[in-house]
């Protein structure tokens, strides 16, 4: 008996002795010779080594290592996956659900690619911003998936966007609503006031798994200006109670008023850019009101979101070459775009829903906000605010947010307002890491992080088209070629370059209608 406890202890020891030796023998898989590209980094480590074991970064050396696999880095940079921090992955761009129900095979084609999307432009980690454990769970369900983490939509009972779910499925596809004293007399039935308090509603995010808070200021998108709006108080004990949990709080607010009211209540991240104004302001330029808006941003060191994309994709939704773009074709399924260009895939045509109808008239005051939320970029870049990449995707059901696309087209949107490629970096890394406190995890290539990396032919600190050459995806220490992740892979290995020869960043192949910026 006690001889086979001594075995037993003696084979632990031997293991724990084995464990702190495996750098030494070949074991894992090696990443030889590459410049790491990492945003703690002064400047890059050239001709680097980096061993990737259980999923993990194991080492990083300056000398050679063996592994018991080898990926040639030579002439090769290798970074962070890149952090996605305003996804909304329930449904499917562009199809509303009664749509995608009597399409059960375009739908089913579209949501097996949508996680290969958002890894085919190299996004390794997304956050929906309004999900359930339900929802998300669904979603890891695909192989291969993205590290996918979720907000609790903390919204006001009659407030945005409760107000776009009929009733009274808003109450279980937000379960995290939030409901003031004074709206007591007007709850359904099963809502339960003293559940929907702002530190009930947090309590219950965060038992649920959600690494962060969503709330919301929108008086009205489209034709609505008289949606109520919480209460200061109310968001104030929502914030109190979202940081003695841990949890950062994003706020939608795109106007100055909203923006105001996240600075007023201490919300952490301002989860838009500034772009709507009760002002009559026709062109695109800011205000002083609204300049010292960001500068308050700058001073308080509060997150923000551009989201430029939001106007962007609106914009497209005029563009009759954005179907045809050859980029969308390694986004998503051939069934998907046929269907977009069906009549009834233009139902926003119809102006059933404010938000989305196209109608021309809309054009100028578009083209202001695209303006203005570029200019405020600019203008907080120029400050060195704590700009955080998201890309809103899809910002309104609509086909012109492509999943991954989108992001990869927001990145052109910052570099056009000014934003330097090393700032982009950081806040496609390590500023999104650290805001959703997952910087221990992710966010750099240093040993101990999730092995969550690109390895790409271009150095993105130098030109934001070498997000373009991506050769291979790491996710959680699995080598993915890119081209596999393609929607179109079945065509050939060309799903690996991108952009395709021809197109070029004066050419980006969707139209602008008013002949406005590049965006490349
Ligand atoms: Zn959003």
């Amino acid at each position: 008996m006690s001889r086979s406890v001594s075995l037993v202890a003696t084979a632990g020891f031997c293991f724990a002795l084995c464990a702190c030796a495996t750098q030494a023998p070949h074991s894992g898989l090696v990443i030889s010779d590459v410049t790491v590209v990492s945003p703690e980094r002064a400047a890059p480590l050239e001709h680097a080594y980096v061993r990737i074991l259980d999923g993990r970064i194991a080492q990083l050396s300056e000398r050679p290592l063996r592994g018991e696999a080898q990926i040639d880095g030579t002439g090769r940079y290798l970074t962070p996956g890149l952090i996605d921090s305003h996804v909304h992955l329930g449904a499917i761009p562009g199809m509303l659900p009664n749509q995608e129900h009597s399409h059960p095979d375009v739908s089913r084609a579209a949501r097996e690619q949508i996680p290969r999307s958002y890894l085919y432009f190299g996004f390794t980690t997304l956050v929906d911003l309004n999900s359930t454990p339900a929802a998300i769970a669904r979603w890891k369900s695909h192989d291969p998936v993205p590290d996918t983490y979720f907000c609790g939509a903390a919204a006001l009972i009659d407030g945005y966007p409760m107000v776009d779910a009929p009733k009274p499925e808003r109450y279980e596809a937000y379960p995290y609503l939030l409901v003031e004293p004074q709206a007591g007399a007007f709850l359904p039935p099963g809502v339960e006031a003293a559940e929907h308090a702002p530190q009930t509603v947090v309590a219950r995010m965060k038992s649920d798994g959600a690494i962060c808070v969503k709330t919301f200021f929108e008086r009205g998108l489209g034709d609505r200006h008289d949606l109520p709006v919480p209460q200061p108080e109310t968001i104030r004990t929502l914030v109190r109670a979202a940081h003695a949990a841990g949890l950062p709080v994003l706020m939608h607010a795109n106007s100055a008023e909203a923006q105001t009211f996240g600075l007023d209540t201490g919300a952490d991240v301002l989860a838009h850019g500034l772009w709507s104004t009760t002002e009559q302001v026709a062109t695109g330029e800011l205000t002083p009101a609204m300049k010292s808006i960001l500068d308050r941003v700058v001073q308080e060191n509060t997150g923000w979101q551009p989201t430029m994309q939001v106007m962007y994709g609106l914009n497209d939704l005029f563009s009759p070459g954005f179907l045809s773009d050859p980029r969308l074709a390694r986004t998503l399924p051939r069934s998907l775009i046929e269907w977009y260009g069906s009549r009834e895939g233009q139902w926003f045509h119809d102006g059933a829903e404010s938000v989305t109808k196209t109608d021309p008239a809309a054009l100028p005051a578009l083209m202001a906000q695209r303006q203005r939320v570029s200019a405020a970029t600019g203008y907080l870049a120029q400050r060195g605010a704590r700009l955080l990449f998201g890309s809103d995707t899809p910002s309104a059901p609509i086909y012109t947010n492509p999943p991954g696309l989108n992001g990869r087209l927001e990145m052109n949107n910052w570099i056009a307002a000014g934003v330097s490629e090393k700032k982009l970096f950081h806040a496609l890394t390590i500023d999104n890491a650290r805001m959703l406190h997952l910087d221990a995890k992710i966010g750099t290539v240093e040993p101990g992080k999730t092995a969550n990396l690109l390895l790409l032919r271009d150095n993105p600190l130098r030109s934001v088209e070498a997000y373009d050459t991506i050769e291979t995806v790491f996710l959680r220490g699995r080598p993915i070629p890119r081209a596999e992740l393609s929607a179109d892979n079945a065509s050939g290995a060309s799903a690996s370059t991108f952009p395709a020869s021809g197109e070029t960043a004066d050419n980006p192949g969707f139209l602008i209608v008013e002949g406005s910026n590049p965006r490349g």
